[in-house]
């Protein structure tokens, strides 16, 4: 049976030689069966050169380059539309997640799965801020998701080939990994693991990439953000009301002036409100805007390895090439 890893990797010079070590022995079993991919996602750093360097050590180990940086669920995409294994394991370079855990998930799917995803039970090295929002994520996300998305995993998991045939059938731009192997159903099983620090470097998702990400999950996986308006709207309408009865009081029973404050009140309210559900509507018709260009959604650049020294043949997969 072949295997593919696909991992993603943005400046990630230091940790690939370690990444290279661990997986040595993970893929033993499978000798020529297996191939490493991974995606330089437009790095700065050395990280090409360690990919280089890692084909020749361990010719299992396959890059591609990306022509640019196009963002963690891209380059995944790119190194899973290049993966040809019968099933296919996803991790990250910076070994935060463990894949010694590998054999395990092969024989949770030996009995029938066809996505086995690993949940974090522990997370390690990172900061308070990184857990909690974390954790409120996958709990907002879910509370407005019409998809039951587990909570507290990643894109770390092993998928069989028609799981993965099946995410990659759809072809939006703004990429949930998670959210789509979640929306396209079969049978499914969660792992727990304990999240590991960062072996090196330090994390590519900066806060403005999570809130990227969480928008997208959000108006990937659901609508209702959008019927949120309405709901405001008979807050709004409520709000009013009671408004109205103050002013008619006031001016019955102190026969005064009309309110300064309650005016600014009522003006700063409703324009708040007004504001949000703007933006909420500018988030979706953003989106609509970038799907409607249909946009490629990445170029490859260059190649090292297509496996010509492993079992596993394929035609050119250069087919995303621009010469
Ligand atoms: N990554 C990528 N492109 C990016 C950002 C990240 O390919 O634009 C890769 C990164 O090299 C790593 C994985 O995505 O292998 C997850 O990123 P990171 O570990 O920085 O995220 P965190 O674990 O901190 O959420
Ligand atoms: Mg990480």
């Amino acid at each position: 049976m072949q295997l593919s890893i696909v991992i993603p990797c943005m400046n990630e010079e230091e940790s690939i030689p370690l990444l290279i070590d661990r997986l040595k022995g993970v893929v033993e079993p499978w000798k020529e069966n297996a191939e490493i991919i991974l995606v330089d996602d437009g790095s700065t750093d050395g990280t090409w050169e360690a990919i280089q360097v890692a084909h020749r050590k361990v010719p299992q180990v396959h890059g591609i380059r990306l022509s640019a940086n196009r963002g963690h669920q891209i380059a995944l995409t790119a190194g899973l539309e290049v993966a040809i294994g019968e099933r296919i394991f996803m991790l990250d370079a910076d070994l935060q997640d463990p894949p010694e855990i590998l054999p395990e998930m092969m024989l949770m799917m030996d009995a029938g799965y066809d996505v086995v995803y690993g949940r974090r039970a522990v997370r390690r090295g990172e900061t308070v801020f990184k857990r909690t929002t974390a954790f409120l994520f996958y709990r907002i996300l879910n509370s407005l998701s019409d998809v039951a998305i587990p909570n507290d995993t990643g894109d770390f998991r092993l998928v069989s080939r028609r799981a993965l045939n099946a995410v990659l059938e759809m072809p939006e731009q703004s990429r949930f990994i998670r959210g789509m192997f979640a929306w396209v159903g079969f049978r499914q099983i969660g792992l727990e693991y304990v999240r590991e620090a960062r072996t090196a470097g330090v994390t590519k998702y900066p806060f403005r990439a999570m809130l990227r990400f969480a928008t997208d999950a959000l108006t990937g996986f659901s609508i209702r953000p959008l019927r949120f308006a309405t709901r405001l709207s008979f807050l709004s309408l409520f709000v009013t009301l009671l408004m109205a009865i103050y002013v008619v009081g006031s001016l019955i029973l102190f026969n005064t002036a009309p309110g300064w404050a309650s005016m600014v009140l009522a003006v700063s309210f409703f324009s708040g409100i007004q504001l949000l559900t703007l933006g909420i509507l500018g988030e979706y018709i953003g989106r609509l805007y970038v799907e409607t260009k249909r946009r490629p959604l990445y170029f490859l650049s260059e190649e090292v390895g297509n496996c010509e020294n492993t079992e596993i043949k394929k035609e050119s997969i250069m087919k995303k090439e621009v010469t």
